[in-house]
């Protein structure tokens, strides 16, 4: 099993990578919904939220809400959608756990 977010990982395929400690990255979408759209994932690969043990959790919890103020200040967002596709159902398309990080505009609609 090697997703296309593990080669990232490996850097085996090219990313704008904003941040990256031991066991997770964050890296900018290569089809964002709006400027600074990022990834964050945890390093190690999970196919589902369901399988990532709580202390990967917790560590992944902890880089996203590093990266919200960090991404609105870089943008200068009024406010972030912040959300995982969790399951084929729900849109996920990349079989490796990431949480978007969408910067939001007053006016701009927001929602998921
Ligand atoms: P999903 O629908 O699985 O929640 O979202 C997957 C996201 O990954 C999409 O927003 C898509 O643009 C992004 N993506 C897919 N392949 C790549 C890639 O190779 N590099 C980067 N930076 N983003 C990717």
């Amino acid at each position: 099993m090697c997703s296309i977010f593990s080669q990232i990982v490996a850097g085996e395929i090219p990313a704008r990578v904003v941040y990256e400690d031991e066991s997770a990255m964050a890296f900018l979408d290569a089809n964002p919904l709006a400027p600074g759209h990022t990834l964050v994932i945890p390093k190690a690969e999970y196919e589902r939220l369901n399988d990532v043990p709580e202390d990967v959790a917790t560590d992944l919890y902890a880089t996203i809400h590093r990266m919200v103020p960090a991404i609105e200040e870089a943008v200068d967002a009024d406010a972030t959608t912040v959300a995982f596709n969790n399951g084929e159902a729900a849109g996920q398309e990349v079989d490796h756990v990431h949480c978007h990080i969408v910067p939001r505009f007053d006016g701009d609609g927001g929602g998921p």
